[in-house]
């Protein structure tokens, strides 16, 4: 290449750049280029509004008021994003370099099945500061089995947790969200556990497209909501960079369930200082 179509060539890349930059930004001067589904590798780390803060949020079961949770009343941008029926041993993977490269910390609902046959997905979701939690072993409708039956499904998914990544789980989403409130009363005085429920529902499982499920979850979601999705699905995983990316631009913040329930009580600790305010300025 000569050294006059290399400069030729820099200068169309720089203009070209620079007017995908300029045409990506609204009236409000929001970067919507990943909203487009134009996010190019590398705008993570140049802009910053779409990098999770990070929170020093202690946790702490006790201080959970509620036997059952879908929401937390909060005017602070706070939600939570949860996935259930996994680990899958390819899209969970997917879905932790996605999580990762933004730094959100997300909630696991796993079925005990797959925790014993991918405990090193469990791990890895420990280690990068998720939270774990318990799904039952098999899937089953809480509410539509024997109570022996109902403390086999829910013990056994706590062991294959605790034996994965040595970390007792605290927290419960019924599968199917089947559940009344008999069990949930149960689930608490025997295991402690809270259960959670959702307030965002993309209904991901009916497979209506990545564009529609990412869309839902950016158009639906409120402060303080709980948000469902599943990690067994391609096309979910697909939808999280635009779902995700939309989310943080619009200010939402993310945390563990358990992180949020501590929100609620005003245990919100930043650089290890109580705060509060919620004051998101310079986190
Ligand atoms: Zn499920």
């Amino acid at each position: 290449m000569s050294i006059s179509l290399l400069v030729r060539t820099s200068f169309f890349i720089i203009f070209t750049s620079l007017f995908i930059g300029c045409s990506s930004n609204d009236k409000k001067g929001n970067n919507t280029a990943f909203l487009n589904g134009n996010l190019k590798k590398g705008d993570l780390k140049r802009n910053s509004m779409l990098r999770n803060p990070e929170f020093s949020i202690p946790v702490d079961p006790n201080l959970a008021r509620s036997l059952t949770y879908s929401r937390i009343r909060t005017q602070a941008p706070f939600v939570a994003m949860t996935f259930d029926d996994g680990p899958h041993p390819v899209h969970t993977p997917r879905l932790l370099d996605i999580l990762r490269a933004r730094n959100i910390k997300a909630t696991f609902f796993v079925v005990g099945t797959n925790t014993r046959r991918y405990p090193h997905i469990i791990r890895r979701m420990i280690a990068e500061g998720h939270e774990v939690g318990n799904h039952t072993v098999n899937h089953k409708y809480l509410s539509r089995i024997s109570i022996e039956e109902a403390r086999a499904e829910v013990l056994g998914c706590e062991r294959a947790i605790v034996a994965a990544c040595g970390v007792k789980p605290t927290i419960l989403r019924p599968p199917g969200g089947h559940i009344n409130n008999r069990v949930k009363v149960w689930l608490n005085r025997e295991f402690g556990y809270s259960t959670i429920m959702w307030a965002v529902d993309p209904e991901d499982w009916k497979r209506p497209g990545s564009g529609v499920v990412a869309q839902r979850i950016v158009t639906e979601t409120d402060a303080g909501e709980i948000i469902l999705a599943h990690d067994i699905h391609g096309p979910t995983i697909a939808a999280m960079p635009r779902a995700l990316d939309g989310l943080l631009s619009k200010g939402y913040r993310f945390v563990t369930v358990s992180q949020l329930i501590s929100i609620e009580r005003r245990q919100v600790v930043k650089n290890g200082r109580l705060n509060e305010d919620y004051a998101l300025e310079n986190s």
